[in-house]
């Protein structure tokens, strides 16, 4: 056999590793690298603690949701390192089962750095390996915005690794960790800044959520700062551990920590893709076609590395479909369309589908809005807790093209919605479905009357 392995993968994050254990299982011989930990950004530093936090930072207001209905539980204080411990032995479980599977589907493992030789030769740790097919799934990391004193803020991961939690906390930043992490440490008791350089958190989300979204973390405790961006930050105390930042509206803040989370940028660190010929995009990720193939015919990539949409669920289904490609004779690609997605803020948001603003480019649409107080916090009287569920459906054919949800348990009500948007479900097919009472979700099959149209002039009534 002219190479050591059928397929080497670089990288053993959720992409990676669904890639290596399918193609083993279908008779390839695998070989993949990792150099930091099992699982990747996911697992480890990402979506997985990530949740285990917002569910820590839930039980925060419950004792005092819980006096509406006639309880008296009394509110202690949270132990943020035996909490941390727990993640941390919970990750470590979730590291071995990754390793594992890869070892049990019969995959070679090795925790090493990978580094292109020539397109088909790979120094993986001082061992030189060979590869007819190779692909490059290393994901991405943390970019920190270029402000003066950068250096002495912090990074997303570093927030899994606190020693304590800050008592005040900066997180500069509108998009999907910026609003998780903002609702995680103002759950936990935390004093939150949250600055961001748009009117709202969350550019490319639906109009009506983001705004939705602004008002109820406002109306939570966290401190909203939109439209400045941070100027200067620098170390502040009298031990010059404090941070003090400044922002271009010329407000001060002095916090214990600040955090960049000023998104993402493809991990190529180290890996010499020189030597293999592989292309960049004009964004600095790998390009690729809709098979995850770069411009050297026998190495791919999946995942953030490749910048197209940075999910962990999407980089599993890339990886999926190019080991059924490539070693399961069942030639697909993976569709991006109609990808559900979930924001775990507080409250959390969800999403398929158009957004009312991209929808109104392609012609009329019906737009359903209903916002309502969830059951339990009409006895509760929590602020900020009113849900907002939103259809925008296509005038002409009735076809549900976005379906938005603010409020609790968006996430696990959008899976669902999901199938019915993908399976191009028309307003009528909602309609004629029978709600479950009493829930939040069951607003979206009961949704009659059209809110407005938007896009060009209604053509209907
Ligand atoms: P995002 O790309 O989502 O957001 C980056 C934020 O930083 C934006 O608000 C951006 O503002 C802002 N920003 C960028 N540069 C600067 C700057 N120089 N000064 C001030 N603000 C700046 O990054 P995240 O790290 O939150 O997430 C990365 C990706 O990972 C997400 O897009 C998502 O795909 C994925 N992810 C998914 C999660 C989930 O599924 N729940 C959770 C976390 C991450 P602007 O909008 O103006 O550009």
């Amino acid at each position: 056999m002219p190479y050591d392995f059928d397929l080497f993968v670089i990288g053993g994050g959720s992409g990676g590793t669904r890639l290596s254990r399918i193609s083993a299982g279908h008779g390839a011989r695998v070989g993949v690298a990792e150099e930091r930990f099992w699982g990747g950004t996911c697992v480890n530093v990402g979506c997985v603690p990530k949740k285990l936090m917002v569910q820590a930072a839930e039980y925060g207001n419950w004792a005092e949701d819980s006096r509406g209905f006639g309880w008296d539980i009394q509110k202690g204080a949270h132990d943020w390192t035996a909490f941390i411990a727990a993640k941390d032995r919970e990750i470590d479980r979730l590291q071995g089962i990754y390793a594992a599977m890869l070892g049990k589907a019969g995959a070679k493992t090795f925790d090493a750095h990978a580094t292109f030789i020539d397109p088909h030769t790979l120094d993986v740790g001082g061992e030189h390996v060979t590869a007819a097919n190779i692909v490059i799934a290393t994901g991405s990391t943390p970019h920190k915005a270029d402000i003066p004193g950068a250096d002495l803020a912090g990074i997303t991961d570093d927030l899994f690794y606190l020693p304590k939690r800050p008592q005040r906390l900066v997180i500069v930043g509108g998009g999907y960790s910026a609003v998780e992490f903002a609702g995680i440490f103002a759950g936990l008791g935390s004093e939150v800044h949250l600055v961001y350089r748009q009117p709202w958190p969350l550019r490319g989300f639906d109009q009506d959520l983001r705004e939705a979204l602004a008002e109820a973390m406002a109306a939570g405790s966290i401190h909203l700062h939109p439209g400045v961006s941070p100027t200067h930050i620098r170390a502040s105390g009298a031990d010059g551990q404090g941070r003090h930042v400044t922002l271009s509206d010329g407000a001060e803040i002095e916090a214990d920590f600040i955090v960049l989370t000023t998104g993402r940028v493809p991990n190529l660190n180290g890996l010499n893709l020189a030597a293999s010929g592989v292309a960049l995009n004009a964004a600095g990720a790998v390009a690729v076609d809709n098979g995850s193939r770069t411009n050297v015919g026998h190495i791919y990539a999946i995942g953030d590395v490749t910048d197209r949409l940075n999910l962990t669920p999407v980089a599993i289904a890339e990886g999926h479909a190019l080991a059924d490609t490539l070693f399961g004779g069942l030639p697909r690609e993976a569709s991006l369309e109609n990808v559900p997605t979930a924001v775990f803020s507080d409250p959390p948001l969800a999403t398929v589908g158009l957004t009312e603003e991209e929808a109104a480019k392609q012609g009329p649409m019906d737009i359903y809005v209903s916002r309502f107080t969830p059951m339990r916090h009409t006895l509760t009287k929590r602020a900020g807790r009113k849900a907002l569920l939103k259809l925008v459906v296509d005038q002409k054919t009735q076809k549900v093209l976005g379906a938005h949800m603010l409020g609790e348990d968006a996430a696990e009500i959008m899976q669902g919605l999901g199938i019915a948007v993908r399976m191009g479900a028309t307003k009528q097919d909602f309609d004629r479905t029978i709600g479950i009472h009493p829930t939040a979700a069951e607003e979206f099959v009961t949704m009659r009357t059209r809110t407005r149209v938007a896009g060009a002039a209604d053509t209907g009534e």
